[in-house]
C-alpha cells in the first residue's frame, strides 16, 4: 500500500484512538455527514465513522432530487412540504454545483388519476411555500405543450398538465463534498470503519470499533454520541430505534430512447414515478416496497424491473422500453420511522431526533433534502448537553470553499488525476468506491468492465496493489453490482 495514503488513515486511525471527542458520529451518509460538518463548524471535536465507504447506503440510492415533496401536499403535510421547500432552496445557495432546477410535467387525464384543477391548485400552494419563490413559476399546460414536452406520452383523454419545479442533484457527491467541508473544519474521518458498541464511562462513552480493511480494534471516548445509520439503526447497540424499511429502486435507459425536455411525473394509482432527464440518459424510478431482510443486500430483482417498465411503457405506448434498453440500476432503502405496530407512521417522511439515553441521540427519517436542517436541530441539542452556544452556520456558508472540479450533477470525465484526487483528498479505497460513488461511472454504461479494468490499473499503481489485490478489487466490484434480475 501507497506509503503516505497509509500514513494518512494511520493518522485519523491514532487521532480516533488517542483524542476524546465533544461528538462521535456514526454513520457517514447524508445525515451523519451533515451531523459532522454542522459541529465542526461550532467547534466541536467531531469523530465520524463509517462501517463501509461513505454514501455507502441510502444516501448514493436515491431519486436525486431537492424536493419539497408535491405529494405530501394532498395529505396535507403542509409544514413538512414548507420545511423541505426552503431547505430546498437553502442547498442551491450554498451548493449551486449540486442544485440543478428542473422543470417536472405532471399530465392529467379527463376520468383517471388527479383531475387537473386539483394539480394546479397543489402547484400554486408549492411555488408559496418555497422561500421568496419557487426556482421557476409553476404554470399550466395545454394538452398539445404537454405532449411537446413529453413526446411520445398517451394523449387519449389527456386534458393538459402542470409544470412545477424542483432541483435535480447528486447524492453519493453531496455526502462527500459535506464530508470534505466537515474535515476542513477540523472533523477526523474514517470510512471502513464499523461502530460495535460503547459503554457509559462517567460522563463520556467509551466506544468500540473495528477496522474492516484489517480486522484491528479501536476504543475511542466521547461525551455524546449520534446514531445516523439510516437503514442500520435498529441494530446498533443502544438505539432506541423501529423502522420500517421500504425499498425503491431506479433504472437508467438512453435518452435517445425516451426524449424528454422536462422531468415528467406519472401517476400510478396514489403512488407517482419519475422520468428524471440525467444528461444523455433518464433515469426511471420509484418503487415502494415492504423490505425485511439485511440493509447491505438490497438489490433490483426482475419483479421491480417488470413493474418500473409496466409504469412506463403504459405512459409512453409507442415506447416499448424492455430489459435490453437498461443500461444500469440501483436500489436503496428508506428508513421510515415505524410506530409501535410496525406500520410507516404519518410522520414517516419526517425526521426523528431522539435523546434516548443521556448523551446518545438516535437521528432517523427525513429526506437527503433536509439533510443540513437535521443536523442543525441535532448540534442545537449536542450543545445544550454539553453547555455551548455556538451559532449554526450551514445555512449560509458555501459547501465547498473552491469552485468545484466538476459540474456535480452527471459524471465528469474519468481520468487518471480524477482517479488520484478521489484516493487522495476522498478517502477512496476500493475500486467499487471510485467507479459507483466518486465518479459515478458504474451508472452510465451497460457494461462498465472495460473502464472498470483500466480504473483498477491506475488505482493499483497509486495505492502499490499486488496483482492479486488488483484481480480481487476487479472481481468484488463485478460481484458487488450485478443485478439480481
Ligand atoms: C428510493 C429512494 C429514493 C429517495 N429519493 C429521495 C429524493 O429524491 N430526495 C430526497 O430528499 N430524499 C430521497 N430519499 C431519502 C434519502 O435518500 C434518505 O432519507 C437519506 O439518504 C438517508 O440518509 P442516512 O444518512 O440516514 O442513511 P444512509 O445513507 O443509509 O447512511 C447510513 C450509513 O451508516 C453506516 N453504518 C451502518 N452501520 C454502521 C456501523 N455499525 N458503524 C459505522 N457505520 C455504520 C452505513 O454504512 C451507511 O453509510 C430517497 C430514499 C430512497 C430509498
Amino acid at each position: 500500500m501507497n506509503i503516505s495514503i497509509d500514513r494518512s488513515r494511520s493518522a485519523a486511525l491514532a487521532k480516533l484512538a488517542s483524542a476524546e471527542f465533544d461528538v462521535l458520529v456514526v454513520g457517514g451518509g447524508i445525515v451523519g455527514s451533515g451531523v459532522a460538518r454542522d459541529a465542526a463548524m461550532r467547534g466541536l471535536r467531531v469523530a465520524l465513522l463509517d462501517r463501509h465507504d461513505f454514501a455507502f447506503g441510502t444516501s448514493s440510492r436515491s431519486s436525486r432530487l431537492l424536493h419539497g415533496g408535491l405529494r405530501y401536499l394532498e395529505q396535507g403535510h403542509i409544514g413538512l412540504v414548507r420545511e423541505a421547500s426552503v431547505e430546498k432552496k437553502t442547498l442551491q445557495d450554498i451548493a449551486p454545483h449540486l442544485a440543478r432546477p428542473l422543470g417536472f410535467v405532471f399530465p392529467a387525464y379527463r376520468g383517471q388519476g388527479r383531475p387537473l384543477w386539483q394539480l394546479r391548485i397543489g402547484v400554486k400552494l408549492y411555488d408559496l411555500l418555497c422561500r421568496g419563490g419557487n426556482f421557476l413559476p409553476s404554470r399550466a399546460l395545454s394538452p398539445a405543450e404537454t405532449l411537446a414536452a413529453a413526446p411520445g406520452l398517451d394523449a387519449t383523454k389527456l386534458s393538459g398538465a402542470v409544470r412545477y419545479a424542483d432541483a435535480l442533484t447528486n447524492d453519493g457527491r453531496l455526502v462527500l463534498d459535506t464530508l470534505r467541508s466537515a474535515e476542513r473544519h477540523g472533523g477526523v474521518l474514517a470510512n471502513y470503519v464499523c461502530f460495535l458498541g460503547a459503554q457509559r464511562d462517567g460522563v463520556a462513552w467509551r466506544c468500540t470499533a473495528e477496522d474492516t480493511r484489517t480486522g484491528r480494534s479501536l476504543s475511542l471516548r466521547a461525551l455524546t454520541v449520534v446514531n445516523a445509520t439510516g437503514p442500520w439503526a435498529q441494530q446498533i447497540p443502544h438505539s432506541s430505534v423501529r423502522l420500517r424499511l421500504s425499498k425503491g429502486i431506479h433504472i437508467v435507459v438512453a435518452r435517445e430512447r425516451l426524449p424528454v425536455k422536462d422531468a415528467i411525473v406519472l401517476g400510478e394509482g396514489r403512488r407517482i414515478l419519475f422520468v428524471l432527464p440525467w444528461g444523455e440518459r433518464v433515469i426511471l424510478g420509484t418503487t415502494d416496497t415492504d423490505y425485511d431482510a439485511a440493509p447491505e443486500n438490497v438489490t433490483v430483482d426482475a419483479s421491480d424491473i417488470r413493474y418500473v417498465l409496466r409504469v412506463v411503457n403504459e405512459a409512453f405506448p409507442q415506447l416499448r422500453l424492455d430489459c435490453s434498453d437498461i443500461i444500469s440500476s440501483w436500489a436503496g432503502l428508506r428508513p421510515l420511522v415505524a410506530q409501535a405496530d410496525g406500520t410507516p407512521s404519518d410522520i414517516s417522511r419526517a425526521h426523528d431526533i431522539r435523546e434516548s439515553r443521556p448523551g446518545w441521540w438516535d437521528v432517523t427519517g427525513g429526506k437527503l433534502t433536509t439533510y443540513r436542517l437535521m443536523a442543525e436541530e441535532t448540534v442545537d441539542e449536542l450543545q445544550r448537553r454539553l453547555g455551548l452556544r455556538a451559532r449554526c452556520r450551514t445555512a449560509t456558508e458555501s459547501l465547498l470553499d473552491e469552485p468545484p472540479l466538476y459540474s456535480g450533477i452527471e459524471p465528469p470525465a474519468l481520468t487518471r488525476e480524477a482517479v488520484a484526487h478521489y484516493v487522495h483528498h476522498e478517502w477512496a479505497k476500493t475500486l467499487e468506491d471510485i467507479m459507483v460513488r466518486r465518479s459515478g461511472w458504474h451508472y452510465l454504461q451497460r457494461d462498465s468492465a472495460n473502464t472498470a479494468q483500466i480504473v483498477a490499473c491506475w488505482m493499483a499503481d497509486l495505492l502499490s496493489w499486488s496483482p492479486e489485490e488488483q484481480q480481487h478489487q476487479i472481481e468484488s466490484y463485478r460481484n458487488s453490482t450485478r443485478v439480481a434480475a
